[in-house]
C-alpha cells in the first residue's frame, strides 16, 4: 500500500494511510480517506475528527490499541474531496485484504462511504446512513461472519452538536453490543 501507484492519488499524496491498530482485533472501523494531518503523518484519524473518535472510543472503554483503524480509501484525495468511485473500486483490493486477513468480529463503518461500500459487499440494502445507523447487523463480508454496525462520520459531529450526539448515542449501544458479544 505504502508504495501504490494504481491511481491518480499517489502523484498527490504525501504518505499512503495503510490503518494502525491491533493486527488482529475483534474490532475494524473504516473511515472514508485520509485529510491532511492524516497524509502528513501516514496514519489515520489523527486531525480533529480523530481526536473526536479517540474520545467516543475512550468514553466505552476502547483505545486505538484494542482496535484497527482504516478507510476505504487509503490516500488523501486533493482538498480533501470525498473519494471518487473509480477510486473506491481501485482501493478497496486493499480493504478487502484486510478484511480477510484480520476477519474482525465487529465492523463499524463511519459514515455514508465506508457503510455503503460494507452493506454492499454484505449484499445488504443501504439507503442513508440517518435510517441505517446505531443497528448492529449479522452479516457475511468476504466470507467473514460479522456484526455491521454503521454510525455517522466523525466529522460530521465537528460540525453539527445533533450529530455529535447521535455519535455518542449509537457509541453507547456499541458498548452494549461488544459487552454481550462478551459474555456470549
Ligand atoms: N477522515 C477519515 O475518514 N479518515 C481519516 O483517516 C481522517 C479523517
Amino acid at each position: 500500500m505504502k508504495i501504490c501507484t494504481k491511481c491518480a492519488l499517489s502523484k498527490t499524496r504525501t504518505n499512503a494511510v495503510p490503518g494502525v491498530g491491533k493486527a488482529l482485533s475483534r474490532i475494524l472501523f473504516i473511515g472514508e480517506a485520509p485529510g491532511q494531518s492524516e497524509d502528513i503523518k501516514g496514519e489515520p484519524f489523527v486531525g480533529a475528527a480523530g481526536q473526536l473518535l479517540d474520545s467516543l472510543l475512550s468514553e466505552i472503554g476502547l483505545s486505538r490499541k484494542t482496535v484497527f483503524i482504516t478507510n476505504i480509501v487509503k490516500c488523501r484525495p486533493p482538498r480533501n474531496r470525498p473519494p471518487s468511485q473509480r477510486e473506491i473500486a481501485t482501493c478497496t483490493p486493499y480493504l478487502d485484504k484486510q478484511i480477510s486477513d484480520i476477519k474482525p468480529e465487529l465492523i463499524i463503518t463511519l459514515g455514508n462511504f465506508s457503510s455503503a461500500y460494507i452493506f454492499s459487499k454484505a449484499g445488504l440494502p443501504f439507503t442513508s446512513i440517518t435510517r441505517v445507523h446505531g443497528k448492529p447487523c449479522e452479516a457475511i463480508v468476504l466470507g467473514v461472519r460479522a456484526a455491521i454496525f454503521a454510525t455517522f462520520h466523525p466529522a460530521a459531529g465537528l460540525y453539527s452538536a445533533k450529530y455529535k450526539e447521535q455519535l455518542a448515542k449509537d457509541f453507547q449501544i456499541l458498548k452494549r453490543e461488544l459487552a454481550s458479544r462478551a459474555a456470549a
